[in-house]
């Protein structure tokens, strides 16, 4: 087993090896970080957002293509939404193993905060193994601590710690064994 992350050109620059690793040591799988050769698909420009559905559609072909099994998982700049959903910070589709983050909205800039580069490689290693979790089995987990709560807010994410609790980790172990 082994995780991918593309990351693509807008994205943070500098940020994609503290992120790799720390997602790596999270989940307890060796994880790569290379320069996103995914065509960027799914723009919407009466919204300026990508629809981060027709996006896994793109990163599902690119896998088919090259014969990537592995997990998948693509950061990306701009702001995401999905039918229903005025945004979303990430989405996950199992079924492909891929999954796509956005940073828009995890940097301090964007709520009118001083920026920081420790806030944003925690916060998109928070997402990113929340997303990274999803393909490898885990679902959606009451503790508000836990990498795989379901934040709602920025508030909600900084409140999870970098870690999964007790409950997901021995399902990812069971999950990892059977692979
Ligand atoms: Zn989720
Ligand atoms: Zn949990």
């Amino acid at each position: 087993m082994h995780i991918h992350i593309f990351w693509d050109s807008l994205s943070p620059p500098g940020l994609q090896v503290p992120v790799t690793r720390k997602i790596s040591s999270i989940i307890g799988v060796p994880a790569t970080v290379s320069d996103n050769p995914v065509r960027m698909m799914g723009y919407v420009e009466g919204r300026k957002q990508i629809d981060a559905k027709v996006l896994l559609d793109g990163i599902h072909a690119y896998k088919r293509r090259h014969f990537m099994k592995e997990p998948l998982l693509l950061v990306v700049q701009q702001d995401l939404f999905k039918n229903g959903n005025s945004f979303v910070f990430g989405l996950a589709r199992q079924s492909i193993g891929a999954a796509v983050v956005s940073t828009a909205r995890l940097s301090n800039e964007y709520y009118g905060r001083d920026g920081n580069d420790d806030d944003l490689i925690d916060r998109i290693t928070k997402e990113g193994t929340h997303e990274v979790g999803h393909l490898l089995g885990l679902g959606h987990c009451n503790n508000k601590e836990c990498i795989m709560f379901k934040p709602d807010t920025l508030d909600e994410l900084d409140r999870k710690k970098k870690m999964l609790c007790q409950t997901c980790r021995e399902q990812l172990a069971g999950a990892l064994l059977e692979d």
